[in-house]
């Protein structure tokens, strides 16, 4: 069942730009000059969404990530992780996995110190963007080599023309997006009804 959060939708209408090659900008509200007071609405919307209860942490990968998973982290007073997509020279006992960036071409690490997440850990993970979901993969990895547990994942904006919501939800995991966008095509932006 869709379930778009209409405050975000609104601004998507008018503040997103579609760009060729299926390419969603919102760079003037989310990914680069950010609007704090929509993220914390959409905070407000996760949290109504996944019940604080079922998870005691955090995660998400820098740098889209970390605006949304702190507010939601300030709502529920959670700790945030971020995966870091550069190893620290200062990190020894690390998880680290592969990530395919399709809007990147290439495929890059992430990796989350072991003490930061562990077998004691209920995760709810937070990006921005479900595409083809080889993030959201990438975090799946890192929580099994912790032998942690996922209690699910919010997206801000959900492609629903890729394969990630398929693949997460194939998997019965919890999956929460603000936004679904069934289509770019000839660069209009079609909501999921
Ligand atoms: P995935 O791993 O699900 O294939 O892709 C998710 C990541 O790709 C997001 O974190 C985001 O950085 C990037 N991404 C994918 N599609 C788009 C898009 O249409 N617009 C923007 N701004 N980023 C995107």
């Amino acid at each position: 069942m869709v379930n778009n959060f209409s405050t975000l939708v609104e601004r998507i209408k008018k503040d997103g730009k579609s760009l060729p090659g299926g390419i969603l900008k919102v760079d003037s509200f989310i990914n680069h000059q950010l609007d704090p007071v929509l993220y914390h609405e959409m905070a407000q919307e996760f949290n109504r969404r996944f019940d604080p209860a079922t998870y005691n942490k955090i995660l998400t990968i820098e740098a889209s990530g970390i605006a949304p998973a702190i507010m939601l982290g300030l709502l529920t007073s959670k700790p945030v992780v971020f995966a870091k997509k550069k190893k620290p020279s200062t990190m020894s006992n690390m998880l680290v996995t592969e990530v395919f960036s399709f809007t990147k071409n290439t495929t890059y690490q992430i990796c989350i110190a072991s003490e930061f997440l562990t077998s004691q850990d209920k995760v709810l993970f937070i990006d921005d963007f479900l595409a083809n979901g080889k993030a959201a993969q990438g975090i799946l990895d890192l929580i099994s080599q912790a032998g942690a547990q996922l209690a699910g994942m919010g997206f801000l904006i959900e492609k629903g023309f890729q394969a990630g919501g398929k693949f997460l939800r194939d998997q019965n995991i919890h999956v929460e997006s603000l936004a679904i966008i069934d289509s770019l095509d000839n660069c209009e932006i079609t909501f999921a009804q």
